[in-house]
């Protein structure tokens, strides 16, 4: 491993949006970087939904040839992360890896966030975000259809964005191929894209009659039984069962392997109670995992990015002795997808709405915002 002129040593665990932007940022300033992530390739999380067009491995990037781009070194392997792990590695300033220690300066934490409902592996009818990451949604739809069912029922549930943009994305497939199909949309609130504005809500419900997609609002996923059925609970906690030939579960995701609450600075705040707080002073968090006092908190790949780069600039200031710069970045626009040429979001101020065609000029400025990797 190149081990050139460097002004000191991090190591990064996590290569998503935040941890990839951080090692783009430290690559110009001379610091040796060490990427780790237990995947060989980058996922282009963000698109995910346009897989039910596509193969995933358009959205993949080989790490290594990531790594080979912007100079950094890569190491493929799955790191346990422990509270108590993270004070041994502040004392010591080493990690075991593979078997070997790896000496650093300054380490980050940019791991991500996982699904929160935990399904089972292996189903051909019923799938969550992390079976989406193995096998592209086009695979399973084209599995269902070669069933021959003459009305197959397809289920998504979840209210969110990552529900919302897959389920315009999986009509479009249905239409193209299939005469007829049923597609239901179940949501545990009556307020779809619950983060947005209520015009968001109001946009996405038209576009639901429009398309005949069913919506059941107040419905409360229990349980995916192994018979294609799946048990949801109701507002008078009576259990309602339904039918579904291929379902897919968004109900939201959750920092891996925790939240780290960290300063405005974005190193890792540790406490045993509420009084003792004690600053990891070399140990950064940055991406879905961590939460920062100030500024855009959000599980997005444009807070990631974000923070990714506020993190890359402070070991840099650190290392110079400089005083560190505080994490204060707002939102400034958002987009969710409905199909081809269709969208809403808003930009700069969340009653600035665009629709439709229109609400592609956020898309492209918040991808814009994601640097390389969008
Ligand atoms: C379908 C979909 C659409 C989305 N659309 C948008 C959008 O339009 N705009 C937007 O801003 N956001 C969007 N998001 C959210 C965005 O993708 C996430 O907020 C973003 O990926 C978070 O980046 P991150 O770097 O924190 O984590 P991640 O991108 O999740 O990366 C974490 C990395 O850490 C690795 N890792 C985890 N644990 C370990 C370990 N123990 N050891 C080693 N490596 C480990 C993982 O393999 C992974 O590569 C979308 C998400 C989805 C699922």
């Amino acid at each position: 491993m190149a081990n050139k002129a460097c002004i000191g040593k991090v190591l990064i665990i996590g290569g998503g949006y935040a941890g990839i932007s951080c090692a783009i940022q430290l690559m110009e300033s001379n610091f040796h970087v060490i990427l780790i992530d237990s995947k060989i390739s980058f996922l282009k999380k963000t698109q995910l939904h346009y897989s039910t067009h596509f193969p995933l491995s358009r959205l993949r990037v080989e790490y290594q040839k990531i790594s080979k781009r912007f100079g950094f070194d890569f190491i493929c392997s799955n790191v346990q992360i422990t509270l108590q792990l993270l004070k041994a590695w502040q004392r010591e300033k080493q990690l075991k890896i593979e078997g070997r220690n790896i000496e650093f300066d300054y380490l980050v934490i940019s791991t991500g966030s996982r699904s929160s409902y935990c399904l089972k592996d292996g189903k051909e009818d019923c799938v969550d975000l992390e079976g989406l990451r193995k096998r592209s949604a086009g695979k399973f739809l084209q599995n269902l259809l070669r069933q021959d069912k003459p009305c197959p029922k397809i289920s998504l549930i979840g209210g969110g964005v990552t529900s919302i943009q897959f389920l315009f994305e999986i009509h479009t497939w249905l239409q193209k191929r299939q005469k007829g199909f049923e597609l239901h949309l179940f949501y545990k609130g009556d307020r779809l894209l619950p983060s947005y504005p209520q015009t968001f809500h109001d946009y996405c419900t038209n576009k639901l009659s429009e398309h005949g997609i069913h919506y059941h609002p107040n419905l409360w996923l229990k349980e995916t039984k192994p018979d294609r059925k799946i048990i949801f609970e109701n507002k008078q906690n009576k259990n309602i069962e339904i039918d579904s030939d291929l379902s897919f579960i968004f109900t939201g995701v959750k920092p891996y392997p925790t939240l780290f609450q960290t300063d405005a600075y974005g190193r890792i705040v540790i406490s045993s109670d509420h009084k003792n707080e004690k600053i990891l002073e070399n140990v950064y968090a940055a991406g879905d995992c961590s939460s920062y006092p100030e500024g855009l908190n959000s599980l997005t790949a444009q807070a990631a990015v974000r923070k990714g780069q506020l993190v890359a600039t402070n070991i840099l200031r650190y290392s110079k002795k400089q005083e560190l710069m505080k994490y204060l970045y707002p939102c400034l626009g958002s987009f969710v997808s409905l199909g081809p040429w269709d969208g809403i979001g808003w930009l700069l101020v969340s009653f600035n709405t665009l629709k439709g065609l229109s609400a592609f000029t956020v898309k492209e400025a918040v991808k814009a915002s994601l640097g390389p990797i969008a």
